[in-house]
C-alpha cells in the first residue's frame, strides 16, 4: 500500500516468541492485501482486473469480494461521492501508477477518461466474478484498502485473544479496549499544515507526493500513543477510541496537484466535476463502527464537503460521526462537526 504500519497493545504479556510470531502473521496479512488491493502491482488481483475488457469476468478472492461489495455499497449510499471506479481519472490527473504530471489534462481527456467510470458499470456476481461494462474502467480501490486493513489486522489480534490494542496503517486507525492506564486510546487529528511546519511542501507546479513512496505515509490521523510523536502544537485536536470503533482521515495536504495559477487541488476526484475536489475542506475526520467504513466515508465526506455531508449523514447513518477542517479566508482554520463527533469521541478541540 506505500504505506507504513504501527499496533499497539496493551494491558497483555507476550513472549518474545509470540511476538515474532505475531508479526509474521500481520506481515503476511499486510502481504496478501497488497497481493490483492494493489493497482502498483501488476500481478495483484486489482491489475488484473483493469487490464481485462468490458464484460470479460474476472474472478476475485473473498476478501476482494468483501471490499467491493461494501465499496459499491457505499457508493450507492454517498450518491457516488465515493466511487471505486475512478481509476482513470486518478492517473490522468497524475496520482495513479502512471505517475506524476506536470499539467492539468486537457478537457478532452478529462471526458475519454469520465466514460471509463462510474460505479454503476461495475457488477459483482453472486459467486464472486467481477465484470466491466465499459471498456478501460479501472477499479481503485485506494480510499477503503488501508481501512479494510486495520479491520483485518484487528481481527487477527482479536483471534489471538487480544483484547486492548490500536492498530493503525497509513493514518487509519482502530482502537480495541483500552490503553495501558486503564483509558480510551487517544488519537491525534494533525493539523492539516503539521507537514508544512516539518518541511516546506510547497514544491513546483504538478503532483505533490509519489503515493507510491514510503514518504507518503500516515497523513491525516496520527495516533499520539505511537512513537514517533508529534509535538501537540502539530495537533488539531484529539480523539478518545475504544470499543472496536475506528477514525480515519482524509485530507487535501499530503497528496495533491498545483494549478498553474498556484491553487492546490486534492488527490480525491469530485466524481461528478471528473477533476479533484476543489473546495475549502483541508480535511475530514470520520468515526465509524470499522475501520472500512470510516475509511471510504472520510474520502466521500471530502468530496461532498459539509453542507451536502452533513445533510446525508442526517439522512441514514447511524453511529457515524464526522470533523471537517476547512481553510478560513484568512489562511487560517475553522471547523466543522456533527454535534456528537465532540461527545462521542470525548473530542478536544484546539485552544483559541
Ligand atoms: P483516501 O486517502 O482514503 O481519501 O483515498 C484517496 C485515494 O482514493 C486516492 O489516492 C485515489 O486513489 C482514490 N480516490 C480518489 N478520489 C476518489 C473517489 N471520489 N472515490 C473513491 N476513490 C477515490
Ligand atoms: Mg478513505
Amino acid at each position: 500500500m506505500g504505506t507504513t504500519y504501527a499496533i499497539r497493545i496493551a494491558r497483555a504479556s507476550l513472549a518474545p516468541r509470540e511476538l515474532r510470531a505475531l508479526q509474521t502473521d500481520v506481515d503476511a496479512a499486510l502481504d496478501e492485501l497488497n497481493r490483492q488491493m494493489s493497482a502498483w502491482r501488476p500481478d495483484s488481483e486489482i491489475s488484473q482486473f483493469n487490464r481485462a475488457g468490458a464484460h470479460e469476468p474476472v474472478a476475485v478472492s473473498p476478501d476482494f469480494q468483501f471490499v467491493v461489495r461494501r465499496a459499491l455499497e457505499i457508493a450507492a449510499a454517498t450518491e457516488g461521492a465515493l466511487d471505486p471506479t475512478v481509476g482513470a481519472l486518478v492517473n490522468l490527473w497524475g496520482f495513479g501508477p502512471d505517475g506524476l504530471r506536470r499539467e492539468a489534462p486537457t478537457s478532452g481527456q478529462i471526458a475519454a477518461a469520465r466514460k471509463t467510470t462510474g460505479w454503476r458499470h461495475l457488477t459483482l456476481s453472486p459467486d464472486g466474478r467481477l465484470s466491466k461494462a465499459v471498456p478501460g474502467l479501472q477499479l481503485d480501490l485506494g480510499a477503503v484498502a488501508k481501512g479494510h486493513g486495520v479491520d483485518r489486522i484487528a481481527a487477527l489480534l482479536r483471534d489471538r485473544g487480544l483484547e486492548h490494542f490500536l492498530v493503525e496503517i497509513g493514518g487509519e486507525t482502530l482502537a480495541e479496549g483500552l490503553n495501558a492506564d486503564g483509558e480510551p486510546w487517544r488519537i491525534g487529528i494533525l493539523r492539516p499544515d503539521a507537514e508544512r511546519m516539518l518541511s516546506s511542501a510547497a514544491g513546483p507546479v504538478g503532483a505533490g507526493h509519489d503515493p507510491n513512496s514510503p514518504a507518503s505515509s500516515g497523513r491525516g490521523t496520527s495516533k499520539t500513543e505511537n512513537a514517533p510523536a508529534p509535538c501537540d502544537s502539530m495537533l488539531h485536536g484529539v480523539v478518545h477510541l475504544s470499543g472496536g470503533r475506528a477514525v480515519a482521515t482524509s485530507g487535501d495536504y499530503r497528496q495533491f496537484f498545483r494549478d498553474s495559477d498556484g491553487r492546490i487541488r486534492s488527490h480525491i476526484i469530485d466524481p461528478r466535476t471528473a477533476a479533484p475536489a476543489g473546495h475549502a475542506v483541508a480535511s475530514v475526520s470520520v468515526l465509524a463502527p470499522d475501520g472500512l467504513t470510516a475509511d471510504a466515508l472520510a474520502t466521500a465526506l471530502l468530496v461532498l464537503g459539509p453542507d451536502e455531508g452533513l445533510r446525508l449523514l442526517r439522512r441514514g447513518f447511524p453511529g457515524i460521526e464526522a470533523l471537517w477542517i476547512l481553510h478560513s479566508p484568512d489562511g487560517g482554520f475553522e471547523e466543522v462537526a456533527t454535534r456528537a463527533f465532540v461527545s462521542a469521541a470525548r473530542y478536544q478541540p484546539p485552544l483559541p
